[in-house]
């Protein structure tokens, strides 16, 4: 059973094949066993899972019951989430307790869904690698001297182990989809604006947007039908009509016209990546879809410019830790500034510390025009670049990541060619843009995934075009040895 997706469940339940309490517990006691080895959860909710589940169970028995009643699911441990800790990752928000629940969790609440636990992820969601957390790294499942990629990485991992059958991540630059890469799970970044930020700590708030970490398409279309929506709590919440993501995932892709952008398979790219990605389009051809080659001319930009806007952003968002109002004080204080001095540089970690101060710096009077303005003009360019590239193609193909899962400690002295990793995926957040990450092989034992960038609003398509693919191939099937 646990090796089941979001869809097979909801059948289960429906059947009366098994009961969201028993479901629950199978879960949990796959988190309990693997946990130690994996570190994927910083908290595992076992009495609030187990009453969760009981009141799912009745809904079912009501006749209420929803697609996802009494499911489990792990959230990441930046939502908010009422009576339950929320650390973010950082020693800052060890022992804060949220006083109310994020939107996303709310909504899920709300369809009767079962929260195990809370992932562990790269503080404030900075990193690639989830070696930035505060609890420790997380192991990837296809390899434990691996990383899982980050900053969801415990989502990922948790996917990918079957300690849930599915989860939620966030994606400020690539951390939704790149773990999904590295961990071999379907990975769905939304429009920005299509999910609530709303109880979602911030880390950059003009690139960050919530989505579904799932073992397929067709699940992340499931909890899209969750999630998604107009939040008024959150003021750059779309108010765009929402799909039902469900509706078109069988929908024919032949004529579909898919843009291979020439800069995403040059220097850079590893060979065996290269080749996997072009099979994986190659399949979608045999589907009938056209390819053709494009341009984003503005790509080799975008990683100085996203590391510029993202820790500018960063810089004033976690101003609000200061000992004072938010996060961990610091012991007795001498006055005021002691106070801040030293709750800020005891709390806060070294990759946080110095996104702040890059931030701070390039927001300065004097350097402003130079750095912060210049990047948002690159911006521009670098949403231009997509939305050109939109009057010819239907969706963009390209690979997710640069190599397969590295190796613990390989990159993280190394922040240049941590942040490197990130560029196949950082334009996508500076044009706001929805993509996803769908296994496409495996390269040397350990997964290997393709992206599908989409049109604003566009996430149906890309569901469609991936569950095609899914339907196709096994890549999403395999599971990682010794969690079978
Ligand atoms: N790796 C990127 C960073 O460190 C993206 C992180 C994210 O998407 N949260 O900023």
């Amino acid at each position: 059973m646990h090796l089941s997706t979001l869809a097979q469940l909801s059948t289960a339940l429906e059947s009366k094949q098994i009961s969201s309490e028993e479901l629950t517990r199978l879960y949990l006691d796959r988190c309990n066993q693997f946990n130690d080895s994996l570190n994927c959860f910083i908290t595992i909710n076992k009495d609030i899972a187990l009453a969760q589940a009981k009141s799912a169970d009745k809904q079912r028995a009501a006749g209420n019951a929803l697609a996802l009643t009494g499911i489990p699911i792990a959230q990441k441990d930046i939502f908010c989430t009422k009576g339950i800790k929320t650390s973010c990752g950082s020693k800052m928000l060890d022992n804060f307790i949220a006083p109310y629940d994020a939107t996303v969790i709310e909504k899920m609440n709300l369809a009767g869904m079962v929260n195990i636990g809370k992932t562990n992820m790269d503080e404030f969601a900075m990193g690639s690698s989830n070696e930035t957390s505060f609890y420790g790294p997380v192991r990837n499942p296809w390899d434990k001297d691996t990383v899982p990629g980050g900053s969801s990485g415990g989502s990922a991992s948790a996917v990918a182990a079957r300690l849930s059958p599915a989860a939620t991540g966030t994606d400020t630059g690539g951390s939704i989809r790149q773990p999904a890469s590295l961990c071999g799970i379907t990975g769905l970044k939304p429009t920005y604006g299509r999910v609530s930020r709303y109880g979602m700590i911030a880390f950059a708030s003009s690139l960050d947007q919530g989505g579904p970490m799932t073992q397929t398409a067709e699940d992340a279309a499931l909890m899209m039908n969750v999630i998604a929506g107009f939040d008024e709590r959150d003021s750059t919440s779309a108010e765009h009509p929402v799909d039902d993501y469900t509706a078109n995932l069988n929908e024919s892709i032949e004529g579909l016209k898919i843009g291979l952008p020439k800069e995403y398979f040059g220097a850079g790219l590893d060979s065996n990546i290269a080749k996997i990605v072009e099979d994986g389009i190659k399949e979608l051809e045999k589907l009938g879809a056209v390819c053709k080659e494009i341009e984003l001319p503005n790509t080799q930009l975008s990683i100085p410019a996203y590391y510029v806007v993202a820790p500018a952003e960063c810089s004033s968002n976690l101003s609000r830790f200061d000992g004072v109002r938010f996060g961990y004080r610091c012991e007795d204080p001498k006055d005021l500034s002691d106070l801040y001095c030293r709750s800020r540089g005891e709390g806060f970690g070294k990759e946080v510390k110095r996104r702040i101060m890059i931030g701070a710096y390039v927001l300065s009077a004097g350097y402003y025009d130079a750095y912060y303005l210049k990047a948002q003009q690159i911006r521009h360019l670098i949403r231009d670049d997509f939305q050109n590239a939109f009057k010819n193609v239907d969706v963009i193909a390209g690979p997710t990541a640069t190599g397969t899962a590295f190796k613990l400690n390989e990159k993280i002295n190394d922040p240049i060619s941590m942040y490197l990793s990130d560029i196949y995926t950082v334009s996508v957040n500076l044009a706001g843009l929805p993509a996803i990450s769908v296994p496409a092989g495996f390269s040397n034992k350990l997964p290997v995934g393709m992206q599908l960038i989409g049109n604003y609003f566009e996430e149906s398509r890309l569901l469609n075009i991936a569950h095609r693919f899914q339907q196709a191939t096994d890549h999403h099937k395999a599971i990682p040895g010794g969690f079978e």
